[in-house]
């Protein structure tokens, strides 16, 4: 099983990729950010040039929840804490503009999306209390939301609001659409284009395997910076997190809001008009990512989570986001002990594989990059990280052998040997840049007993 939304993607036609070529602007990532971003700038009679690394949508955006809304859980009273109230407004008002574009654009297109009314809700006393707090901040921003509303969940909840009037859809109709007219625009969409690197000067210069290509504009629209200017990556806190799609019985009714709550472990709901019938998506469980013993535990809880409230429910899409492309529950009691084994290798490599999982953006605290601690001493993807030198797809960063052999050459021509290796050399963190090859995440607590590998090799061995 995969993403509910991949599932049913179509597929994207590519351009080829020609070196040396010219655009007014390069937008670099097709998540909806890069192609909303290129559409404008292709609207606005630029030459423009989509770069993608993987395949359109499969980034973040192929596997969210899809809900436009301004109310977004307690997302505005998490700003509040941090900024005053006029960036919190900004912050609405910013949303309210894009939203509104959007549902415009999706309703000139025929993109189907379905309008419904977004909850935050609450079943505990502290999520009560940030649910009252979002409300606070949400009414000074100007948004209209109620309190004391009825759900249609079928478990109690402390306090509830909500947004009326705000929308759904599948991120991959709206994906191909936005693709299709920025084509039609004249732009050029590019996949399977990795950028390593921008050089500035008279204009840009935008690295990628296949060649290098101009702009005098650049858009980096990858969700995580991809360039090692100021040290952003170090900045990121990249979390994971799960979903399912589940087909209820006839007699049960799927709740039509979009539902979020206030606590953590979080919990999402919403339903999804599939062609065979409508679907209940549930989502959450996150964690922060490396420091999780079992993801498959996770995902299984939510599983039981919904199956505990929604009687009857049969999984149809299940996700363990990006990487380990879900399973089967019922599938588990049936598996042989080796099976049981590859599956659990398999989601330790998922662990420590998969720091290109949702990553958000830096809080106010930022970390002095002089500091080593702002290399991540206990932080996996920040030190993941600081093995490369280069931009790139961090999930595509690995250490590149296993444990008890060589590390490729080093600039001297010498071999490394794996730090882990008993007797292999053991440099500190700040030593384990380009100049050491990296290896940093095989170091972390939970993959040491299994070997490390190259993405390449991973995939592989998980096939
Ligand atoms: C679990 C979850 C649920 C969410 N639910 C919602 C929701 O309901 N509503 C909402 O509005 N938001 C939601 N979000 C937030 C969501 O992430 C954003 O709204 C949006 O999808 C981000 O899109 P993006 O285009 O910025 O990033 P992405 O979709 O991640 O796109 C970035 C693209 O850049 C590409 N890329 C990366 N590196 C390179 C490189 N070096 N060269 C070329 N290409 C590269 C990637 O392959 C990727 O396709 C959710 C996020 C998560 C994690």
């Amino acid at each position: 099983m995969t993403s509910l939304w991949l599932d049913t993607a179509g597929l994207f036609i590519t351009d080829p990729l020609i070196p040396e070529s010219r655009y007014d602007a390069v937008v670099v990532g097709a998540g909806i950010t890069g192609l909303s971003s290129a559409l404008l700038l292709a609207r606005s009679g630029m030459k423009v040039a989509v770069l993608e690394a993987r395949t359109v949508g499969a980034g973040t955006t192929g596997h969210t929840t899809a809900k436009l809304s301004l109310l977004q859980g307690t997302v505005l009273s998490a700003l509040r804490r941090q900024y005053p109230q006029k960036v919190v407004t900004a912050y609405v008002e910013a949303n309210r503009e894009g939203q509104a574009w959007l549902l415009r654009f999706l309703a000139e297109r025929g993109v189907p999306f379905q309008q419904r009314d977004a909850y935050t809700y609450s079943v505990t006393d502290g999520g009560s209390e940030r649910v009252a707090a979002e409300l606070t901040v949400a009414k000074a921003a100007g948004l209209d939301v109620e309190e004391g509303v009825d759900t249609e969940l079928p478990f109690a909840t402390r306090r509830t609001i909500a947004l009326r009037g705000q929308a759904q859809f599948n991120p991959m109709d709206v994906l191909g659409a936005l693709a299709g007219d920025f084509r039609d625009h004249g732009g050029v969409l590019v996949q399977g284009a990795r950028v390593r690197n921008v050089k500035t000067g008279a204009g840009a210069a935008v690295e990628t395997d296949a060649g290098t290509i101009h702009a005098d504009l650049v858009v980096l629209a990858t969700g995580v910076p991809i360039l090692d200017r100021g040290l952003y990556f170090a900045k990121l806190k990249a979390s994971q997190s799960y979903a399912a799609a589940l087909r209820l019985p006839a007699s049960a009714p799927i709740p039509s809001g979009m539902y979020l709550s206030a606590e953590t472990p979080g919990r999402s709901l919403r339903s999804y008009p599939a062609a065979a019938g409508e679907l209940l998506v549930v989502g959450g469980n996150g964690h922060q990512v490396g420091r999780e013993p079992s993801p498959r535990r996770r995902l299984d809880e939510l599983l039981d989570w919904a199956r505990f409230h929604f009687p009857g429910a049969e999984v149809t899409h299940s996700l363990v986001r990006r990487g380990l492309p879900g399973h089967q529950p019922d599938a588990l009691h049936r598996q042989t002990p080796a099976r049981r084994r590859k599956d659990l290798l398999r989601d330790r490599l998922q662990q420590v594989g998969d720091e290109q999982q949702h990553c958000r953006r830096p809080g106010p605290q930022r970390p002095d990059p002089g500091r080593k601690s702002a290399l991540g001493a206990h932080h996996p993807p920040a030190r993941h990280l600081a093995g490369r030198s280069r931009g790139g797809d961090h999930a595509e960063r690995g250490c590149g052998q296993d444990p008890g052999g060589e590390l490729g050459e080093s600039r001297t021509g010498r071999p490394r040997k794996c730090p882990h290796r008993p007797g292999g050399r053991r440099g500190n963190g700040s030593q384990e840049g380009p100049q050491t090859g990296g290896g940093v995440h095989c170091r972390g607590r939970h993959v040491q007993a299994v070997r490390c590998l190259h993405p390449s090799r991973r995939a592989r061995e998980l096939e």
